[in-house]
Parts: structure tokens; sequence; C-alpha cells
């Protein structure tokens, strides 16, 4: 890996970038060509910076919810490395939690992991900024280190603070999006500017981001500071309890994560189905073992797909196709992937909608 220091024009800001960098260190994969140019600025004006240069860059976070394409990508690729951690304010009374659009999957009564019981979220509110680059373990560990629950619901997920907001991470029946006071960004336009969560249209895997062009900095959660201390000793438990119940049900080998999603309970009513997590119809149709080229669906888990040293994007598609063809084919609906493929210019594939 050549490392470069681009130097600003205006003061000391110096954007961070590397060259050719294998897909192996970018994404939990490793399926893809490696990426020509990379720039991973660390402040809000490091940001700015590479925007100003490059006002369009493919912004990675974890590379947990990413499939990069078999041939380089034609853009230049920003990963923010922000990584601050702040506590804000303590001892609010009240935060409204954004409503959320869109799907929104509630747990579905098949297939689904059980969990010990929810903590209660009884207490004062106490807001803190994570950087978006943080990795999103190391965020809730803080959390939990200060005292503050919340984020001990989503266990586990090899994502950043940037890519957990922009996707709205879920976990069980919770979204993130009930914990976000708002979102830091810089528009390559409009320049850097807090967004409140209300102005998030945050859905079921969804968020403004996904079509605002604005790179997301930092984010405000508001978290609650129990009034009970067991309740903390609780949200640790039950952080880690979950963190042990996903590593035995998925597989350890690379993967992206859940392929598809959970489907809207309207389509499941709708057609009649058992009310299951999508993984449920791909195990009753036998799709684990099933492989295509370097990809293969899970023995441990039917919605996963997990990718050996050779895979290529190619494949990852072409089995994605053929498992929603099955899924169609017995139950007449279309499983929807979570799992985005970039083409060279950083667009996400569009799935068939018929076959
Ligand atoms: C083992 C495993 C377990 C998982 N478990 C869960 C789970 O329990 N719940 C769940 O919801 N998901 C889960 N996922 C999926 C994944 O972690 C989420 O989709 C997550 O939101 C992806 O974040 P990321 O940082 O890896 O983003 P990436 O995969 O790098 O990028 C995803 C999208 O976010 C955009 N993006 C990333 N960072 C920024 C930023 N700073 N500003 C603007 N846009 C940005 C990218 O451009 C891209 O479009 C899991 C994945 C794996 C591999």
């Amino acid at each position: 890996m050549n490392w470069d220091g681009v130097m600003s024009n205006s003061s000391s800001i110096v954007a961070m970038r590397s060259t050719n960098v294998s897909a192996r260190v970018l994404t939990t994969t490793h399926i893809g060509a490696p990426v020509l140019d990379l720039y991973e600025p660390r402040t809000v004006a490091e940001v700015s910076e590479v925007l100003s240069q490059h006002p369009t860059p493919a912004i990675l976070g974890g590379g947990s919810n990413l499939i990069f394409p078999d041939s380089p990508l034609q853009r230049v690729v920003m990963r923010p490395r922000l990584a601050e951690f702040s506590v804000d304010e303590h001892a609010h009374t009240a935060f409204m939690p954004p409503t959320t659009t869109g799907r929104y999957t509630k747990g579905s009564e098949v297939g689904v992991l059980a969990l010990a019981d929810e903590v209660p979220m009884e207490g004062e509110f106490v807001f803190v900024t994570i950087g978006a680059g943080v990795p999103w373990g190391q965020a809730v560990q803080w959390t939990l280190q200060q005292g503050l629950l919340g984020l001990h619901r989503y266990a586990r997920i090899p994502c950043r603070v940037g890519g957990a907001v922009y996707n709205n991470i879920h976990a069980k029946e919770h979204l993130l999006a009930e914990h976000i006071a708002a979102v830091q960004v810089v528009h390559p336009e409009r320049g850097s500017y807090w967004v409140s969560a209300s102005e998030c249209s945050f859905g079921y895997d969804y968020s403004r981001f996904h079509v605002s062009g604005e790179t997301i900095t930092a984010v405000q959660f508001a978290l609650v500071h129990p009034n009970e201390d067991g309740h903390l000793v609780a949200a640790k438990e039950q952080y880690r309890l979950w963190g042990i119940e996903k590593a035995r049900v998925q597989p350890s080998e690379p993967n992206a994560g859940s392929v598809f999603q959970n489907l809207d309970t309207t389509i499941q009513e709708q057609h009649g189905v058992s009310m299951a997590a999508a993984g449920w119809y791909l195990d009753q149709l036998g799709a684990k073992g099933t492989k295509e080229g370097g990809v293969m669906v899970s023995e441990r888990h039917a919605n996963f797909i997990i990718a050996e040293e050779d895979a290529r994007q190619e494949d990852w598609i072409t089995l994605v196709e053929l498992l929603r063809k099955r899924v169609y084919e017995a139950y007449g609906f279309f499983l929807h992937p979570e799992v985005v493929c970039w083409d060279e210019q950083a667009t996400a594939h569009r799935w068939l909608s018929s076959f």
C-alpha cells in the first residue's frame, strides 16, 4: 500500500490518500478488485478538502454491506476516519425519537434468535457524539463504559458509526434511529452542518443519506442513564449474550451479514405464509450449501452467503438471483437484497423484478 499526503491549499489539512488497496482490508467478504484511489480523512476539514477535489466520491464505512465489483472502481473512494467521542449534555428528561418511514418489519415469529428480556430504558437522557469512523463495537463499549443504555441492543455488527446510521441498523424489533438525536454531515456544495433526526427520513434499512449526497461525519445519540445500577449490569450482559448468540448461529467465514431483508408483514399476510424471517423461507427450500463459483449459502444460516478466497461479485449476483427465483416460484413474492453490489461507478446493482 502506498501512502501519499495530500496537502490542503489553505492550511495544515492533510487528507491521507492510499492507492491500490485490497478489498480484503476494506470489506467483510473480501470480494472485488482493489480500490485504486482511497482517501481517509480524519476531521471535518479534511472531509471538506477531499470533497473540494472529488465532489462525488464513493463513501465507505466498515464495508460490511457492500460487494465491490470484479474490475476496479472508476471513482475515488472516501472512508471517513473521524474518531471523536464526547459527552455533550446530561440530565435531559425527555427525548422524542424520530418517526420512521417505509418498511419496518417487526420481529418475526418464526426463525428468529432468542433474546434475553429487554432491559428497561428508564432514567435520564444523556447526549453523546461519536465520530462516523469509529468501529461500531468500540462505540457500544464506550457508551457502556459511560454507564449509558441504548446501543447495547446492536451487538456484533462489523460496521462503522457512519454506516450504521446510513442504513439505520436494526436488531430484533429495534431500529438505531430510536437513539439518534442529530447527524453531522458534509455536503460538497453546502459545507458542514447538523441534520436533526426528524429530518433524516429513517426507515427499515433506509435514511435520507441514501439519496442526499451527504457524507456523515458524526452522530449525536440520545442514550439513557439508568436510574437503577442493575439495569446497566443487565444491559452489559444482554450485549454479551446477544453477541455470543449471533456468533453461534451466524457463519464465521467472510460474509456481508443477512443477504435479504425481512419481509413487510403485510406481504406475508397477502401471501398467507408464515410470519418468518427471510432465512426461514430459504431454509425450507433447502438452500443451505447451494454454491455458485466462489460463494455458497452458509450451512449454518440460510440468509448468509459465505465467500471463498476466489469469490467474484458475478458469483454473488448469480447466486442471489437464483435464491430469489426459488423463493418466488415457491411462495409468490420477491425477497429484497439487503447487501448492495456496486458496479464500477459505485452504483447499486438493480435486481430483477420478474423471472
Ligand atoms: C457479520 C455481520 C452482521 C451484521 N449484523 C447486522 C445487524 O444485526 N443489523 C443490521 O442492521 N445490519 C447488520 N449487518 C449489515 C451491516 O453491518 C449494515 O448494513 C451496516 O449499516 C453497514 O455499515 P458499514 O459501516 O459497514 O457501511 P458500508 O458497508 O461500508 O457501506 C454501506 C453504505 O453506507 C454508506 N456509508 C458508509 N459510511 C458512510 C458515511 N460516513 N457517510 C455517508 N454514507 C456512508 C456507503 O456509501 C454505502 O452505501 C451485518 C453485517 C455483517 C457482515
